[in-house]
């Protein structure tokens, strides 16, 4: 099949797919119907598995984007009478907060700023003065400025204070490795259209059956009721509602390719690459990265924009689109950024074509030298 040659999204999801995955969509499925349950019964195994979290957990799935999955996570496992603490340095740990506030749950923030990670004398400090908080939120990869948050060292601080630990993994899940066998949480939440490069439809949790078994009754919401969604289809193979059935077909396919490529260590050396691959064209155009080169994730990475006055982002971003790559617009506050991803079925090539494509566009634009201003760079070494 010859399919007309879409731009490449170097985004942090949707992102580009593989033909195979786009035409596993090309056949319905019956909701009710065995073939299909066991479709959802086989991907929710091997999502555990990536994890080492067979023993421990099970794997319940949620229609909707990933937010509906983290939304639901901590409705389900935060009791009504819980409190949560939320580590925010960026976007997500913020929205985090916010749904924490619509369901009205007690909530304590930890706010670093815009790309600071948070550290684990800060939740020491913090859990020990408030023996109240029962759970402790934070993001393994904040995909706004593309920041690894040391997710291993929160987990043992937060367990050696007795408290519990849901990690939205969303943009990292599937490329950098979790082992649940060794790390201390009840829940770890991820959707289709990242690492694991399927469409979007659908958000998972993989929760500690033993926590969830506890959690009957807490959600305020039916269809973000993770406890509901696990015991119906464990008593039924369903998904309570109507499931994204091209979705998941798609997703199976999509794990395949997972598995052939490696798994979790294949993918995270091919984004890797394609991250080492970007940073080092763009740093030698004078481009700056946000962070330090040890908080850099394979996912994701943020740079400052040019100082050049002559620099427009749209301009840019159509020049580059124009050529065959969708780039993602910056999250900050505080200074003017962009970012490009290196996830999603893109390799060398995809990475050189946007290199030259932003080299084209600086330019078309009269810019000699993609150098940030001197003042928007960060000097603290954090
Ligand atoms: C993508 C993402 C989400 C979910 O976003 P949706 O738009 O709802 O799919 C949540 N957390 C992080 C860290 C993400 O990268």
């Amino acid at each position: 099949m010859q399919l007309p040659r879409e731009p490449y999204l170097l985004t942090p999801g949707p992102l580009t797919t593989s033909l195979a995955t786009k035409q596993a969509m090309l056949r319905d499925w019956g909701s009710w119907d065995d073939d299909f349950n066991a479709l959802t019964a086989g991907v929710c195994q091997r999502l555990l598995q990536v994890a080492h979290a067979e023993e421990r957990c099970v794997c319940v799935p949620l229609q909707g984007s990933g937010t509906y999955a983290v939304e639901a996570t901590l409705a389900t496992l935060v009791p009504r009478t819980g409190k949560a603490l939320v580590l925010m340095n960026g976007a997500y740990g913020q929205r985090m907060a916010k749904i924490m506030h619509y369901l009205e749950r007690s909530c304590v923030t930890l706010n670093t700023g815009d790309y600071r990670p948070p550290t684990p004398a800060q939740v020491d400090e913090i859990l020990s003065a408030d023996p109240d908080i029962s759970h402790v939120a934070v993001v393994h990869c904040e995909t706004s400025s593309g920041i690894l948050n040391p997710v291993e060292a929160i987990a043992a601080v937060t367990a050696r204070h007795g408290r519990r630990l849901i990690i939205d993994a969303m943009s990292a899940f599937g490329a950098l490795p979790l082992d649940m066998r060794e790390l201390p949480c009840d829940a770890v939440v991820a959707s289709t259209n990242k690492c694991f490069e399927g469409v979007p439809g659908f958000g998972f949790a993989l929760i500690d059956r033993t926590a969830l078994e506890g959690c009957a009754g807490h959600s305020h919401s039916l269809s973000l009721d993770l406890y509901d969604q696990w015991a119906y289809m464990a008593r039924t193979g369903q998904w309570r509602f109507t499931p994204p059935t091209h979705v998941v077909a798609a997703f199976a396919q999509a794990l395949d390719q997972h598995a052939a490529e490696g798994g979790v260590g294949g993918r995270l050396a091919r984004y890797t690459a394609n991250r080492d691959l970007l940073v080092a064209g763009m740093q030698a155009m004078g481009f700056r990265t946000l962070l330090a080169e040890r908080w850099l994730s394979p996912i994701i990475v943020t740079f400052h924009s040019p100082g050049d006055p002559r620099f427009d982002f749209h301009a840019f971003y159509r020049l580059i689109k124009d050529r065959g790559f969708i780039i993602y617009p910056g999250k900050l506050t505080a200074v003017e950024s962009f970012r490009i991803g290196c996830i999603g079925q893109l390799f060398a090539e995809q990475m050189q074509g946007v290199l030259t494509a932003v080299r084209e566009a600086l330019d078309a634009m009269g810019i000699a030298d993609g150098a940030p201003r001197p003042e928007d760079l960060d000097p603290g070494d954090f």
